[in-house]
């Protein structure tokens, strides 16, 4: 009989991605959400499966599924700054509440849960590479601490669960990771370079450009999930690409990429933006015998795929979320 799993957040980037795969390995899944950063259209095409039914549903609420539930992987988030500075409560809402829900839920139905926590963990780390043993150094009254402690929190409620019921848990810090389904609007820099090369403006460097990041390809996370949750490891693990890189060089990359004419031009740098940001993977090396396959210029390539292949309306929305309409007050 198949497996059956529930994925939170699943009209995301990263869920609707996970869903795709649980799919291709033949789980039955069910894919749960509130829309409140995600898209119909990332699911689109599984309406119809008959291994996929959908539930619209905000996670901080309750959350009841009937039969059996084998696995859960809760991706339900607001994951880009933007996202979270305009929704803090949700933000907060989500990593706690959120989680909590679905921990209880895992425990009713003995299922195995795996958490999406985050390399904002580390905050601005002080330490480089960031390997699973450091402890982090965030700002908790800053304005990424809604989300930065939320999933602090997210990882400490599950390993309570863990030992306080004996639940089956798994946590992994996910590393900046892009590809297709990302919103275009959504802030983040490679939607945002993306989307700027694509509507001929300049490129926004924030700062002075100086501060790196290490971009993932979708397809080699999610695998470092799968194996992950197969795995029989409770604590948390990176997956990310070590690949480091100045945001800077970056935008000069996709200038060459993108054969675009624009320049860049640069703008304040958001308060607390983490300088340096570069995962260890030595861990996710050894026990999932892992380690991401897809060069930057070849994901980027692809990315930028399909934003060209996006209607050209959605390109010139500056901002297609109306948050307002999702959130019961
Ligand atoms: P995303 O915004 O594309 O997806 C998040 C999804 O969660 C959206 O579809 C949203 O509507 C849904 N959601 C949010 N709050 C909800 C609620 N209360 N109830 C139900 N659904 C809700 O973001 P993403 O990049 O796909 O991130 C997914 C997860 O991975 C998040 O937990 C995020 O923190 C984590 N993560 C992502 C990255 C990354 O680089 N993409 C990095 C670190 C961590
Ligand atoms: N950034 C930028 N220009 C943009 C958007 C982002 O220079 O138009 C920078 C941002 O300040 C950060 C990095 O790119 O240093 C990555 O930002 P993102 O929002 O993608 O995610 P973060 O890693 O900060 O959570």
């Amino acid at each position: 009989m198949s497996k059956r799993i529930l994925i939170t957040g699943a009209a995301g980037f990263l869920g609707s991605h996970l869903c795709d795969r649980f799919i291709k390995e033949g789980f039955k899944v069910i894919g749960m959400d509130n829309f409140i950063t995600g898209d119909r259209l990332n699911i689109e095409h599984l309406q119809d499966h008959p291994n996929f039914e959908f539930v619209e549903h905000d996670v901080t609420e309750f959350v009841s599924v009937e039969g059996k539930l084998d696995y859960i992987l809760h991706f339900a988030s607001p994951a880009s700054p933007i996202d979270y500075l305009k929704i803090p409560i949700q933000t907060l809402k989500v990593g706690s509440l959120g989680t909590h829900n679905l921990l209880g839920l895992a425990k009713a139905k003995s299922a195995r849960i795996l958490i999406a926590s985050t390399s904002e963990v580390y905050g601005d780390p002080l330490v480089h590479p960031q390997s699973e043993e450091y402890y982090g150094n965030v700002n908790t009254i800053g304005p990424r601490g809604v989300y930065d402690e939320a999933k602090r929190f997210q990882e400490s409620i599950t390993m309570a669960y863990h030992r306080f019921h004996g639940l089956e848990t798994r946590i992994v810090r996910i590393f900046n990771t892009y590809g297709s389904r990302m919103r275009l609007n959504d802030g983040r820099v490679i939607p945002a370079f993306m989307g700027q090369a694509l509507r001929g403006e300049d490129l926004t460097v924030f700062g002075d450009g100086s501060q790196t990041r290490s971009f993932c390809y979708v397809d080699d996370q999610v695998e470092g999930i799968y194996r992950l949750l197969f795995s029989d490891y409770v604590y948390p693990v990176n997956i990310g690409n070590p690949d480091e890189i100045s945001i800077l060089d970056f935008a000069k990359e996709i200038i060459e990429m993108t054969h675009t004419k624009q320049k860049i031009i640069y703008k304040d740098l958001p308060v607390n933006d983490p300088i340096q940001r570069q995962p260890d993977i030595s861990l996710a090396k050894k026990l999932l015998d892992w380690e991401p396959k897809t060069e930057r210029t070849e994901g980027m390539k692809i990315t930028f795929e399909y934003f060209k292949s996006l209607p050209k309306e959605r390109l010139y929305k500056k901002e297609h979320k109306d948050f307002s309409t999702h959130i019961k007050r």
